[in-house]
């Protein structure tokens, strides 16, 4: 999805958000200036910006040393861009910070003090997906032990429907 021009309502707090262009990007993102502070990312532009060496001083700029109104980070929030209710998640198997993000469009939705804490969690790209690969290898692992234990358990019942079929076949 490309970037969206309309002017998108902060799901935090309802303020209109600010497009604050990222040059090193070539994006605009949409910045809860005059409200919370929060950060609205479309569904490829966060990757941008989650890593320690990736710059994010065009965003600091925007909310850093200013006050912002708080908000509930608990609350249930809706897709700025596309309506859809947001689902909160952890950032990364660390699970320190939880983010809102929509399974409709693939956007994500940070509160002021997020993004910070995110990039903390890991060096870079290659650490953090060798975290989650990590963490999804043990889940996958004791899925698949799972499947085969089930998996032997349809082998014998097939050989016994074939045993009955051989029968009713009268062979
Ligand atoms: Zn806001
Ligand atoms: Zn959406």
């Amino acid at each position: 999805m490309a970037d969206t021009l309309k002017t998108l309502k902060c799901p935090a707090c309802g303020k209109d958000m600010e497009k604050v262009f990222i040059p090193s990007e070539g994006i605009n993102l949409d910045i809860c200036t005059q409200g919370c502070g929060g950060i609205y990312f479309d569904n490829r532009e966060f990757q941008e910006f989650d890593e320690k060496d990736e710059d994010i001083s065009k965003i600091l700029e925007k909310i850093s040393n200013r006050k912002f109104e708080q908000v509930d980070t608990t609350a249930e929030r809706t897709c700025p861009n596309c309506g859809a209710k947001m689902v909160k998640n952890h950032s990364s198997v660390k699970q320190i910070v939880e983010v809102d993000e929509c399974y409709s469009c693939g956007g994500k939705f940070l509160d002021r003090d997020e993004l910070v804490k995110i990039r903390a969690e890991y060096n870079t790209e290659e650490e953090r997906s060798a975290d989650m690969l990590k963490h999804v290898y043990t889940a996958i692992g004791s899925q698949l032990e799972e499947l085969d234990k089930r998996h032997a358990k349809s082998v014998t019942s097939r050989s016994s429907l074939q045993k009955l079929f051989l029968k009713l076949a009268g062979a």
